[in-house]
């Protein structure tokens, strides 16, 4: 699987399964611009071959406008970006509401918007281009306890996906949405630590994989490389699940 010759933008890559993309995504041939929102976090990505980075929020309609401007010539956009609200509807207030709307799918819709002049533009001079966009299974494809914003937002995620393939599919230009099961990331562990009882928080985690194990970044990075190369090239509109069977 080869990404030699692609031009890649991946958002939220400063950390968890963003950074590992970006790593994967250069590693294959790509030259990778990493975005994240947290300066910091990219300094990491500097020097490694391949990768440039950029400082991104993904809720700033202004910054991606610019950044869409600065980079017209992509062939693969991974919108990689989203948060977990944790609560049922009960614990969920307007102000959770908008961030999680905001962050997950408003995001996506502008990213979009801004990169696929320019992803048309590729498809149409190279014959194909790419957009990945990070949904999970607790979406449309499963309803998890406490999840209501997430699940919600990212249901949206594969319909937004579903839209823009058919949009754009006689164009070259494919668009699919991943859909992960519990991941080891920061993120991740954050929730585990902020729970109540930490140790038994991570048990439950892993009691939900049938696996009997989390996901690791490096579980999803050959999915996220096939879907952003053309070995990937008929397949289009997906919600392609990577969920150690979770959903069988
Ligand atoms: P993470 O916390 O490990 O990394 C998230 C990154 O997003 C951080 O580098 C952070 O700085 C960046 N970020 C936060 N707000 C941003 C903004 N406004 N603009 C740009 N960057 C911003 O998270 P992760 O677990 O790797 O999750 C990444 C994506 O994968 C999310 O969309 C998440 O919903 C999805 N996902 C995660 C899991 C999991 O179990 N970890 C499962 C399914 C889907």
């Amino acid at each position: 699987m080869t990404l030699r010759g692609k031009t890649i933008l991946v958002t939220a890559a400063g950390q968890g399964i963003g950074a590992a993309s970006a790593l994967a995504c250069a590693k294959a041939g790509a030259k990778v611009y990493a975005t994240d929102v947290n300066a910091d976090l990219l300094t990491k990505m500097s020097g490694v071959e391949g990768i440039e980075t950029r400082v991104l929020d993904v809720t700033d309609v202004a910054a991606i406008d610019a950044l869409a401007a600065e980079l017209p010539d992509l062939d693969g956009l991974f919108n990689c970006a989203g948060v977990v609200h944790h609560g049922s509807i009960l614990e969920l207030d307007d102000a959770a509401w908008e961030f999680s709307l905001n962050l997950n799918i408003t995001s996506m819709v502008r990213m979009c918007r801004a990169f696929v002049p320019g992803l048309l533009r590729r498809a149409e001079s190279e014959g194909s281009a790419s957009i990945l966009n990070m949904s999970s299974m607790a979406s449309s494809e499963k309803g998890f306890v406490q999840r209501t914003a997430y699940g919600a937002t990212k249901a949206a995620v594969i319909g937004l996906t579903k839209a823009i393939a058919a949009d754009f599919v006689a164009q070259n230009l494919r668009c699919n949405a991943l859909c992960p099961g519990t991941v080891d990331t920061p993120a991740l562990q954050g929730r585990i630590n902020a729970a109540p009882d930490p140790v038994q928080a991570e048990k439950d985690f892993i009691a939900r994989q049938p696996m009997g194990r989390l996901a690791t970044v490096d579980d999803l990075t050959p999915t996220v490389v096939h879907l952003l190369s053309d070995g990937s090239s008929f397949i289009t509109g997906q919600s392609v699940l990577v969920d150690g069977g979770c959903t069988i």
